[in-house]
Parts: structure tokens; C-alpha cells; sequence
């Protein structure tokens, strides 16, 4: 046995691997010290020579065990018995049936039933082809959903934080540097041969059983897609050994539909994690999700990740949320519906892949049972989708019927406790159910009348070595008659059988299992008529997660009061009282302070917010964002009116410290960061920048956000808002026709500062830093001289301000002659080889951040810059 689990062991990698032996599974060797280490199981030495380490723990608790030691980032692979004990000559035959991964897991009770599950797989494409680019194929084995993209390598970060994979498989001689791809990913690295253009296109062609790839809709400069794509359906061959027959289609990713929204942006807007906890709860997705289902919570999820760009799409979902928000019978009849529905792509999953269990099929029967009445309610809709959806929805009757009639009303877990299929059905089945029964009932007739002949009070009981038997106390030994047959003694009792006995119990014993052997075909028999309706069962549960999604995107709209955005292809963005998504549903109602904005031509389209920290510059920022956000995936949003022109792309950037634990210096992150917007913004881009320049001294910040002002405002002119303290930028309004200068509203009173979190025109004043401090709990002591000091500087900083000014008054190429100035500097040997000639100000403003963390500030006056 040793030697057959040491070959499934080397099958299997570096997996763990769960031996089945009996009723238990078992782990050997250094598995078993991971066991006992992570899931806390005893370790026994099995074997007393040589003492190979073992630890175990019961079949049925594998769902609980597998889902501890994935979450604790191992692979595991669970060995089976594939023939009947009993019957095996020899050694039981064992194989390995499944690996299963942190991106290959299909169990329900490990997954988290509102977030997608996806296994990626990416691939640096070789440079001769199509330089620079990236591919990448994603697929969530849970619901069959697989798409991929071929896209330039920069933008390769911004689609995996998007789509956060479980598990990441990569090219062994391309697995560096990948913390800056993914985080909290499980890495799995594949040989070189597996993304081989040939073997993966083959792969493919053998899985949608097609003889060319041409018709799944890639453009042929795309086509390195297949590589990635083969490489991830090879990947699942190898570890499900399994049908995949729910994975349909491959679907391209077209990245120009969506809105572009980079690694950066992505987590500074908190969409669907928040910075702090990595948690979906508090991040935009948590707070705006009202799905009843599961499969509407992920829809949601895919939504919010792609978010459109095309006004007719948007409107064509706009018009059924308006619709669902507007009619509240239709919305609460939908939503009181969708609740009884069961996870539909999770359980057809588990239908194709053969671990679909008799109470998995029974949940496909009755979502199956709720269609018509869905279907009732979306008839005479008005708009367009809701028509749609209803003329889609197939209510599979015929599926249906065949369910109902086979499956009885409540079906086991397990496959082996039988009881699954409904009388009538078979009627071979019904044969031999009554035989066991009839069995049963005869041996109780039995004792009855084998009591009355003898005068004995007899126990009929059941094991499994002597099978049915006739337990007698010691009190009426003497009673036994003769034809009798002692079996086993015990403590105050004997037991016997007798030959009548064992007549019967064969019968029954073997219609039983007959009957239980039958049910097992009869439910694969089932099972397989359901996988055979994969493609249309999966139409199922893409319409009811779409009116999951829209209905619950109108109760939000009527619970929180959104309105309804106006969109337009214009340049504009037009809101009144607009709120903050999360914090509007966070704060008690009413207390959250809504602001107006205004961004075009007329009313300047870059607006400069000043204020003192805890003003609301960082809410409302972000505020303007995610409300553009939500109006582009089809929902309404939380302001009295809104008229959104429609944007390509939305960047946001904080200056933080959080960067740090990243190796890099905050403002060469900053940098790098904000250099990206200034090369990959257009004019329909929306730009949020929070305190950008503040890793540095205050004159380099200073210079360096207004050089980024000027450039978005003369080369991109796009819908900018600048959160700034820096009160030197205020100055930028005069020189630069679309800047204007907002501030937040602070009321002054008996020397505090009471924040009315209300956005003004013009520039804030003064910083109020002081009277911050004061309400943060700073010492008077440390106020009252802070204050004195800030007094002197006032009067010192005036030479200062003016030096500012003339520099900063210059176009930002001139940070490309300061760089000459410095291009010889001994220090700066790394960064000569740079062509300085040939140099954007955007490149040079990020050399000048590298600059400034690789040179001493003291010897080199990198400062003037
Ligand atoms: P700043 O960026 O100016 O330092 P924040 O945007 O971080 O300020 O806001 C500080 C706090 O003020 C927030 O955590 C929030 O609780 C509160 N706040 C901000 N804007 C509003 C608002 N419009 N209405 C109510 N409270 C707000
Ligand atoms: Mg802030």
C-alpha cells in the first residue's frame, strides 16, 4: 500500500495528498506533520518499525479539512478508492481524482458565494510577435466563465487587480517581479511547454471541438490569447480530471467597451476592497450590493469591474433599473422570487464536472420551478432589456418534468445514503424496495411468532459480521430449541441464527443493495441528462443574475434616493447635491453634507480644492469619481440631478505614505504614478489627484503639482479635480483659463473651527493647521508655540513665496533643463544612461523623483527644481 501511495504521491507534485483508506483519509510522511500543524490532527505511528508518521480524519468531513488547508495556500490532491473493497482481489485500486487549487475549487461551502473565483494564467508575449504585450485568460471553474485579452504589458497590473485571481499561473521563466501583478495570489508556475503555441491551440480545438480557433472572435493580432487560454484549460485537465462541459465558451475581453481603470486608481477609490482590511465590506461593491442571489452579487462584481463606455448600453440598463425602481410590486415580487432561487452556475458546475450531489440536482429542479413566475412578471414591460430578458428566459419544462418525475421531493446529500429516486419512476427499483421491505417486514413477523412457539422473549438485531440475528438473555438459556445457532456470546445475552433467518436476510440484503446499486445509476442517468442542458441552463442563470442585479440596483435607488444620470458624449460633468456612495449609507441619514459640481469649459474643467485637513477635500474628490463610476455600469446615483459626459478613463491619485511597505519612496511612487496619467490620459479622461507632491520638501511639491496642472490643463485638458494645501496653486487660476479655486467651508468660532464639509468658490485662506491640532488633542502648550512660530515664518517666507513664483511661473519643460544642469552630477551614473534629448517633461519629472531618492538632498540642490 506504501508503494501505491508513494506513486500517487509523485503524481501529484507538490500537492498534499489526501488517502483515502476505509472511511478515513489519511496523510503520511511530512504531509501528515502540515495536518497536524495547520488542522490539528494527531499524528500516529502506523507502521511500529519503521514509523511513518500518519494522520487522519473521516471521509465526510473532507469539504471541512480541503477548505482549511486551501485557505492555508496549499494544493491538495485526494487519492480515492476506485473499485469496491470487497470486492478488490488484493489491494484495493486507488487513483488520484482530483487536485484541487486556490483557483480550481468548486465547492460551495469554500467559496464565497458573492465573489467570482478566478484562476488566471498570463504570459509575456515573445517580442519578435507583437512587442510589449501581454495575454492573459481567466476562468472561474465554479460557474464556467472564461474570457481573455491580449493588451500592453503596462496595463497588465490594472486588469489582474481588477479581477483579483485566486491563483495565478505563470510561465516558469516569466515569475519574477510579480508582487507588482497581483496581491495575495497563489502562484503556481507551469514549464515553458505549456504555453507552446501549438499543444495550447490543439487543447482548445479538442475542448470547444471546433478545427480552428478563428470563430471564437479574437483579432488576429490577438492570437497569442490561445496560448494563455490552452494553457489554463490544460492546466484543469490535468488537476479536475473531469468533464468541463460547463466552460462553453471563450469570450474576448474587449478592453475598449469598458472604462479604463488602472492598478492605482483601483485601489485608492476602494471599489471592491478598501485599503485598510482588503475587505469587500465598506468598499463600494459591499455597500451598493442588494442581490438576493448569489449569482446577482457576482454579476455586480463583474459590472462594477466593467464599467461602459457606451451611452446606449448604459441606458439600456439604466431604463430597466428605472423601470424596477419605479414599479415597486414588480420589484418586490422579482426580489421575493429571486430568494428561493439556488446558486444555478455553481450547482451546474458541479452537475458537469460530476460531483453534483442528489440535493445539488433537486436545487436545479426547484430554482427550475420558480422561472414561470418570473417569467409572468416581466410580461408588458416597457423597457427594452426587461422585454428581452422575458422573451429569453427558456423555462426548460421538458428539464424540468424529467427532474420531477425521477428525484424525490427531499433528496440526501449523499450519494450512497439512496432514498433519491422517486417512486413510480423505475419501476425495477419499486421491485426491489418492496422485496427489501417485504424482507424487513417478514422478520418481524418472524420473532413475533418464534417468541410465541418458544416463550422466549427474542431481540431480532443486525450487524454487520453476523448479519441478522436472535439475541436470547442468559435468564432463558435453557428455552433455546435445538435448531438454533449460536453465533456470539456476550455478557448477559447470546445471540443465534437460524437457517430461516439467514433465507430472508439475503433477500433482503441483496434487493437492498440491488436497489441501492440501481438508484446510483439511475441518478448518473440524471445527472447526465442535466449536464446535456449545460448551455441552456447557464442562459438560466445569466438572465436571473441580470434581474437580480437591476432589480436590487432599484431598491437601492429607492432606499438611498439616487437619481437618475443623464448621459452625454460632451466634455461636462453636472452634479447637484451629490453624496459620497459608501459614506452616504455609513453616516446616519441626513448627516452626510451633499456638494454640487461643475466641470466643463465654462466653469473651468481643472477645479483646485483648498482646505485644512478633515475639510472633506478627500471625500468629495472621490465622491465625484465613484458617482461617474456607477452612472457608467448602469446605476443610478446618489445626487439630486447628474448629467455625466461619458468618460474613457478614470484615474485617481493620493499622495500617501501607505506605498512605503512597497520598497519604493512615496514620492517615487507618486511620480511614476502621476507620470502615467500625464502619458495615458485623454480629453474624455476624469483625474483625481489628492495632495500629489506631498513625499517631497514643500518647493519641489510645490513646483512639481503646478507643472502637472499646467500640463493637464495645455496638452490633455481633461475633467481634472486637485485636492491640494498647498496654497501657492491657488495662483494657477489667474495664468490658466479652465483652473478655478474651490474651497471648503470652515466656520471659525471662540477660536475653534467647526467643518461644514460645504465646497465654496475661491481659495481657502489660511491652513487652520493650528486649531486642527487643537481638536486632534495636541497639548496647548505645543498650539500656543506653533502658532508663535508659524507667525515668524509668515513674515520670513515672503522672499521665499516670491522665489516660488518665478519658478513655478515657467512652462514645466523647463524641469527638463534643470535635469541638464544636474545630468553630470558623479551621483547620478544610473540615470546617465537616459537620452535627456529625446526626454518628455513627463520622463524627466520622474527621473527627477528617482533623483531625489538617490541623491543627498544636502550636496545636491535638487530642490531648485
Ligand atoms: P480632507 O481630505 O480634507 O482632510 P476628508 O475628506 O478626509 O478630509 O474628510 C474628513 C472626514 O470628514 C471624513 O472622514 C468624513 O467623516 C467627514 N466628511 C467629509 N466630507 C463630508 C461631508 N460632505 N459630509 C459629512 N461628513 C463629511
Ligand atoms: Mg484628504
Amino acid at each position: 500500500m506504501m508503494r501505491q501511495y508513494n506513486q500517487a504521491k509523485s503524481e501529484v507534485g507538490d500537492a498534499l495528498l489526501l488517502f483515502r483508506m476505509g472511511d478515513f483519509y489519511e496523510l503520511f510522511n511530512d504531509d501528515a506533520e502540515v495536518a497536524s500543524k495547520h488542522l490539528g490532527l494527531a499524528i500516529a505511528k502506523r507502521d511500529k518499525k519503521n514509523a511513518i508518521p500518519m494522520a487522519g480524519f473521516p471521509y465526510h468531513q473532507l469539504d471541512t479539512y480541503l477548505g482549511k488547508l486551501i485557505k492555508a495556500g496549499f494544493r491538495v490532491a485526494v487519492c480515492e478508492q476506485v473499485e469496491d473493497a470487497q470486492a478488490a482481489k488484493g489491494l484495493v485500486k486507488r487513483e488520484v481524482t482530483q487536485v484541487v487549487t486556490p483557483g480550481t475549487i468548486t465547492d460551495q461551502a469554500i467559496l464565497d458565494p458573492a465573489e467570482s473565483n478566478y484562476l488566471a494564467a498570463i504570459q509575456i508575449n515573445p517580442k519578435s510577435k507583437h512587442a510589449n504585450n501581454a495575454s492573459v485568460a481567466w476562468v472561474e471553474l465554479s460557474t464556467g466563465q472564461f474570457a481573455a485579452a491580449t493588451l500592453p504589458e503596462a496595463k497588465l497590473a490594472d486588469l489582474l487587480t481588477r479581477l483579483n485571481p485566486k491563483e495565478l499561473l505563470v510561465r516558469e521563466d516569466q515569475a519574477e517581479n510579480l508582487e507588482q501583478l497581483v496581491f495575495d495570489t497563489y502562484i503556481t508556475r507551469r514549464p515553458k511547454w505549456a504555453f507552446a503555441e501549438k499543444q495550447t491551440r490543439q487543447v482548445l480545438m479538442k475542448k470547444f471541438d471546433v478545427g480552428t480557433l478563428d470563430g471564437l472572435g479574437f483579432e488576429d493580432h490577438e492570437s497569442d490569447v490561445f496560448q494563455v487560454a490552452g494553457s489554463v484549460i490544460d492546466y484543469l485537465n490535468e488537476t479536475q480530471k473531469c468533464s468541463l462541459d460547463h466552460i462553453q465558451v471563450l469570450s474576448p475581453y474587449q478592453q475598449n467597451q469598458f472604462v479604463e481603470i488602472d492598478q492605482a486608481s483601483w485601489r485608492s477609490l476602494e471599489i471592491s476592497q478598501t485599503i485598510r482590511h482588503h475587505s469587500r465590506h465598506g468598499s463600494l461593491l459591499g455597500v451598493i450590493d442588494r442581490c438576493v442571489t448569489p449569482m446577482g452579487s457576482r454579476l455586480l462584481g463583474i459590472w462594477i469591474r466593467t464599467p461602459l463606455t457606451s451611452q446606449q448600453k448604459i441606458e439600456r440598463r439604466l431604463d430597466a433599473v428605472e423601470e424596477t425602481a419605479q414599479d415597486t410590486k414588480l420589484r418586490e415580487g422579482l426580489r421575493s422570487d429571486l430568494k428561493s432561487i439556488y446558486d444555478l452556475q455553481r450547482l451546474l458546475a458541479k452537475v458537469s464536472t460530476g460531483r453534483a450531489s442528489p440535493r445539488d440536482l433537486s436545487q436545479i429542479r426547484d430554482t427550475l420551478a420558480i422561472l414561470p413566475t418570473i417569467k409572468a412578471k416581466l410580461t408588458g414591460r416597457n423597457s427594452n432589456w426587461l422585454v428581452q430578458m422575458e422573451a429569453d428566459l427558456d423555462l426548460c419544462a421538458d428539464l424540468r418534468t424529467q427532474l420531477d418525475q425521477a428525484l424525490s421531493d427531499d433528496c440526501p446529500m449523499h450519494l450512497r445514503d439512496g432514498g433519491i429516486i422517486r417512486e413510480g419512476y423505475n419501476k425495477e427499483l419499486d421491485e426491489l424496495r418492496e422485496l427489501a421491505k417485504g424482507g424487513k417486514e417478514w422478520i418481524a413477523q418472524y420473532q413475533q411468532s418464534i417468541q410465541e412457539e418458544t416463550g422466549i422473549p427474542l431481540k431480532v438485531g443486525f450487524n454487520k459480521v453476523f448479519g441478522y440475528y436472535l439475541e436470547v438473555t442468559h435468564t432463558h438459556r435453557d428455552k433455546v430449541p435445538e435448531n438454533f445457532i449460536r453465533k456470539q456470546t456476550l455478557k448477559n445475552a447470546e445471540r443465534y441464527i437460524t437457517p430461516e433467518l439467514k433465507e430472508y436476510e439475503e433477500k433482503v440484503l441483496s434487493a437492498d443493495s440491488s436497489a441501492k446499486d440501481l438508484e446510483f445509476d439511475l441518478f448518473n442517468q440524471i445527472r447526465e441528462l442535466a449536464g446535456s442542458h449545460a448551455a441552456r441552463l447557464l442562459a438560466i442563470a445569466e438572465i436571473v443574475a441580470s434581474i437580480d442585479v437591476v432589480t436590487s440596483l432599484g431598491q437601492l435607488a429607492i432606499e438611498q434616493t439616487y437619481c437618475r444620470p443623464t448621459l452625454t458624449p460632451e466634455s461636462t460633468l453636472e452634479i447637484v447635491e451629490g453624496r459620497h456612495p459608501v459614506l452616504d449609507i455609513v453616516q446616519p441619514l441626513g448627516a452626510f453634507v451633499p456638494n454640487d459640481t461643475a466641470l466643463d469649459e465654462e466653469a473651468g474643467f481643472i477645479h483646485l480644492i483648498t482646505g485644512p485637513n478633515m475639510a472633506g477635500k478627500s471625500t468629495y474628490i472621490r465622491q465625484v469619481a465613484l458617482i461617474t463610476l456607477m452612472a457608467q455600469i448602469g446605476s443610478f446615483v446618489p445626487a439630486k440631478s447628474a448629467t455625466i459626459g461619458i468618460v474613457d478613463q478614470i484615474f485617481a491619485r493620493v499622495g500617501a505614505s501607505d506605498e512605503l511597505s512597497r520598497g519604493q519612496s512615496t514620492f517615487m511612487v507618486e511620480m511614476t504614478e502621476t507620470a502615467r496619467i500625464l502619458n495615458t490620459a485623454s480629453s474624455r479622461s476624469l483625474v483625481i489627484l489628492d495632495e500629489i507632491g506631498r513625499g517631497t520638501s514643500t518647493y519641489d511639491g510645490v513646483s512639481l503639482a503646478w507643472a502637472i496642472v499646467e500640463y493637464l490643463h495645455d496638452h490633455i485638458g481633461c475633467r481634472t479635480l486637485f485636492a491640494t494645501h498647498y496654497h501657492e496653486l491657488t495662483e494657477l487660476q489667474q495664468t490658466f483659463n479652465g483652473v478655478r479655486n474651490w474651497n471648503v467651508k470652515i466656520q471659525e468660532w471662540e477660536e475653534k473651527i467647526v467643518f461644514l464639509h460645504k465646497i465654496v468658490q475661491g481659495a481657502a485662506d489660511k491652513s487652520y493647521g493650528i486649531q486642527v491640532a487643537k481638536l486632534a488633542g495636541v497639548p496647548d502648550w505645543v498650539n500656543r508655540r506653533a502658532d508663535q512660530i508659524l507667525k515668524n515664518l509668515e513674515s520670513q517666507s515672503r522672499d521665499d513665496q516670491e522665489q516660488v513664483k518665478s519658478a513655478t511661473s515657467k512652462k514645466g519643460s523647463d524641469l527638463q533643463l534643470t535635469l541638464f544642469e544636474y545630468a553630470d552630477h558623479p551621483l547620478l551614473e544610473k540615470i546617465r544612461g537616459l537620452d535627456t534629448n529625446h526626454m518628455t517633461p513627463i520622463q524627466a519629472l520622474q527621473v527627477l523623483g528617482e533623483m531625489q531618492t538617490q541623491v543627498d538632498p544636502d550636496k545636491v540642490p535638487v530642490n531648485q527644481a
